[in-house]
């Protein structure tokens, strides 16, 4: 089984990154962003209660997250691995997965971190609100997720650096040019 963890700050690209190489390696895709939009679009409990802090730009309770992730893994059993997009993006998810995954003898492979300027992001991210339509895509709710990015998400990465796990890639460039890098990457990794 291979596990891989796509980082990096809201805007980084992770969402492009994680379908090209999910058409490459044969991963089961988790976007913890993608699985709050759908619950929200069906107007679920848990959909009503996390548009509540997706809408301010903030981070959805670890508990919420946590119970949906357990439930993605127990849904999919003898895959080929997951690709974790959006996720983890707090110390306490990073240990949370960890135990699940401890759990099944299967722990993350490698965290690819994707490298892209503050000022960069916030271009991406305007430029993105003007076409998702997604609530949470103009300029006061973008600079309140980049903040909670480094209050809460950033120290993830120094959680994965501790177990020698986190690869940093420079997420500016093309998207085929990043793509690369990250499946050299996934490709050393495998080995
Ligand atoms: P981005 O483009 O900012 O990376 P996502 O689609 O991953 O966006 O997430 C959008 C919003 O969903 C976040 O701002 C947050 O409110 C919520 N969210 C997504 N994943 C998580 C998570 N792992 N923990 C807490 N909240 C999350």
């Amino acid at each position: 089984m291979f596990n891989l963890v796509l980082f990096g700050p809201p805007g980084s690209g992770k969402g492009t990154q994680s379908s090209k190489i999910l058409e490459k390696y044969s991963l089961v895709h988790i976007s913890t962003g993608d699985i709050l939009r759908i619950e929200q679009a069906k107007e679920s409990p848990l959909g009503i209660e996390a548009k509540k802090f997706m809408d301010q730009g903030m981070l959805v309770p670890d508990e919420v997250v946590i119970g949906m992730i357990s439930s993605k893994l127990d849904e999919n059993p003898n895959v080929a691995g997951f690709i974790f997009d959006g996720f983890p993006r707090t110390v306490a998810q990073a240990q949370a997965l960890d135990n699940l995954l401890d759990f099944k003898n299967n722990p993350i492979n490698v965290v690819l971190s994707l490298l892209v300027t503050e000022e960069e992001l916030k271009t991406r991210l305007i430029s993105r609100g003007e076409s998702s339509g997604r609530p949470d895509d103009n300029e006061e709710v973008i600079m309140k997720r980049i903040k909670e990015y480094h209050a809460k998400t950033s120290p993830v990465a120094d959680y994965y650096k501790s177990k020698n796990k986190l690869v940093e890639v420079k997420g500016e460039g093309t998207v085929d040019t990043i793509f690369d890098s990250l499946c050299d990457e996934i490709d050393n990794a495998q080995e």
